[in-house]
């Protein structure tokens, strides 16, 4: 007898037998052994993970000469032994038909096969027909079996497999039972592939098999595909052959992963050169520059798993020394870092498929996997966070406010040192009118009414009939960061507290002093001065701040997520709503669209360009990169 593939030596003849499919086996047992067969029948997923495995062994299970039941077949599961069950083995049942539909895909074969469908089976109880890749179909034919699968013969059962299902027409996917192959664990592979090197009588050493284990990637098929090219090539040891890790990799050209984890500690180091010297020595013992970074990409990827769900998730499918070393690589970096990575590889890798000088751009990529670690975030080096030495590090939980500050800064009013200590909305050049959206929503909301009797940071207090609340002063841009810390705005602030006296929840003023101090500390200046000068509005359960000029995009970078933490921290502080929703553009939200009118935009908005320059965030950003603005694209132009 010739050789056989391992694959098809010890392909499953028993449900009990496919690894990693329970969810599939198990109903079809069901249906069986209930004798609720329906006539199509879809098997979705990867390659060689079982479809037509399981295709084969239903069609033994239908067909069986053996009754279920009797002693030669207690369950369902095909009795293996009878001539049907032999004949579908070997692939020569009449009555089996199995039809490869990447070559037999057109509307001749498939209305052959629909009139043959019509005649009884030659023998067995059914006539079953296997599609393989029955994505390939075509249209034109798949609407000639549709005929068939609407009225379909009592005797006719059709089995479908497909890497591809959602390009089987619905009409066909509507009439079949629809199953989902999941992909093979790592720990399945690794055990059928210890079975099969028992009985092969292959001495092989763990690590080799979780080797070939994950080079299967989720496909027993390719793992076993794997297996054979490695048992042909391994030496032989008293007529044994012997897999070693060594050879394996040698036959698919991999590197060790610890060759990886040796790189990103270099990485991690900030050691150039010793990354360099690495990669030297990988290229001169051959290995390709591409086939490392896909490794790498593999690696990193793997890192990241772990870092997100720990060394045991289910994301990783690898052996428990692999997850141990993606552990600790994963300790190297933050997620952030192991992101960033991971798309410098990835995209190193992808140049390198149209690049002449493939080492030299793999080391391009590997280098700027050390220079991306010095590199701030802009949102960070925007919103000031860096603007000062060290500052990257305080967080606005270790700061020294929040254990000072009184539960609600904004009641107490008496004593100045017991105000919040600064105001990041000092006396300043520019003011932004809050428009008449405040007073809608303070018809609407008694809160927000007791709250427009006491605003907090304005010069005097707003009368009840003022429709339009006083211009709430904010510091010009170009004014010094340290300008918040001056005494100045301390008194200033602390005087303006007196009216808040007689309210007794916080009210929107205290709210915005609160979270204005709150961001600063926080090193979010720009997000500060913009809310500052935005519309606060109370809604039922939630607050909104309207902030003018100024885009989505923009926005995001502004109030960053950690902005929004402050924010949400100061509001909970408080005893305030803690959702909040920050709207851009004038006007743009639902509150007071109609009658925002003119005054709503920033001040001067002559045009687009005029109020870009003026914007606290572009003055800043020129600041600090010694830019020049050579052109503004309004975005909501289009
Ligand atoms: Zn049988």
């Amino acid at each position: 007898m010739g050789y056989q593939v391992l694959a098809r030596k010890y392909r499953p003849q028993r449900f009990a037998d496919v690894a990693g499919q329970d969810h599939v086996t198990r109903t079809l047992l069901n249906a069986l052994s209930q004798d609720r067969i329906a006539h199509g029948y879809i098997f979705s997923g990867h390659r060689g993970i079982g479809k037509t495995t399981i295709a084969r062994i239903v069609a033994q299970a239908l067909n069986c000469r053996t009754a279920i039941g009797t002693p030669e077949r207690p369950t369902p599961e095909p009795c293996g032994v009878c001539d049907s069950c032999v004949e579908i083995r070997q692939g020569n049942a009449v009555d089996v038909i199995e039809i490869d539909a990447a070559t037999n895909r057109g509307i001749d074969e498939i209305r052959e096969l629909r009139d043959a469908a019509r005649y009884a089976p030659a023998r067995d109880r059914y006539k079953i027909y296997i599609l393989d890749e029955a994505h390939q179909i075509t249209d034109a034919a798949f609407n000639a079996l549709l005929k068939t699968l609407e009225e379909p013969p009592a005797h006719v059962i059709f089995m479908m497999a497909t890497t591809q299902p959602e390009d089987i027409p619905q009409t066909i996917r509507s009439r079949c039972q629809h199953f989902s192959f999941h992909a093979v664990k790592f720990d399945d592979i690794l055990a059928q592939l210890k079975m099969i090197a028992g009985h092969e009588e292959v001495t092989a050493e763990n690590a080799a098999l979780a080797l070939l284990a994950e080079a299967g990637d989720g496909s027993m098929r390719d793992a076993l595909s794997i297996m054979d090219q490695a048992i042909a090539s391994a030496p032989t040891e008293n007529g044994r052959a012997v897999l070693s890790t060594d050879q394996i990799r040698d036959l698919m050209g991999s590197v060790p992963n610890a060759v990886f984890e040796r790189l990103l500690e270099a990485v991690a180091a900030g050691q150039s050169a010793e990354l360099m010297e690495q990669l030297n020595l990988l290229v001169n013992a051959g290995h390709s520059p591409s086939s490392l970074a896909r490794q790498m990409v593999r690696y990193l990827r793997n890192a990241l798993m772990a870092k997100l769900g720990g060394e045991q998730t289910e994301l990783l499918q690898i052996s428990g020394d692999e997850r141990a070393r993606a552990g600790r690589t994963a300790l190297l970096f933050t997620e952030e870092e192991l992101t960033r990575n991971l798309q410098i590889v990835l995209r190193t890798f992808d140049d390198l498929n149209y690049r002449q000088e493939q080492r030299f751009h793999l080391e391009l990529g590997l280098l700027k996997l050390i220079h991306a670690q010095r590199l701030l975030p802009l949102e960070e080096l925007l919103s000031g966070v860096a603007s000062g030495a060290g500052v990257r590090s305080a967080s606005p939980a270790s700061s020294p406010r929040t254990s000072a500050a009184p539960p609600r800064p904004a009641v107490s009013s008496a004593a100045p040192p017991a105000a919040p200590p600064l105001s990041p909305f000092g006396p300043g050049s520019g003011s932004w009118n809050a428009g008449p959206s405040l007073k809608q929503s303070a018809q609407a909301s008694p809160v927000a009414e007791m709250e427009r009797s006491a605003p907090f940071g304005s010069p005097a207090p707003v009368t009840e009939a003022s429709a339009i609340r006083a211009p709430i002063p904010f510091p010009a841009a170009s004014s010094p960061v340290t300008g918040y810390a001056s005494g100045e705005t301390l008194t200033e602030g602390s005087q303006a507290l007196s009216p808040q006296v007689a309210v007794g929840a916080p009210s929107m003023e205290s709210l915005r002093h609160a979270v204005g101090c709150a961001l600063v500390e926080g090193g979010h200046e720009s997000a500060a001065q913009l809310l500052g000068a935005g519309t606060w509005t109370l809604e039922a359960t939630s607050l909104r701040i309207d902030v003018a000029g100024m885009g989505k995009k923009m926005l995001a970078i502004t109030v960053n997520a950690a902005a929004e933490k402050i924010i949400r921290q100061e509001l909970q502080r408080l005893g305030a709503p803690t959702r909040f929703m920050i709207a851009p553009g004038a006007g743009s939200g639902q509150t007071g669209a109609a009658q925002a009118g003119p005054s709503s935009l920033p001040p001067a908005a002559g045009s687009v360009r005029e109020a870009a320059l003026a914007n606290p965030l572009v003055q800043r950003a020129k600041e600090i990169f010694k830019a020049e603005i050579l052109s503004v694209i309004d975005l909501r132009a289009r």
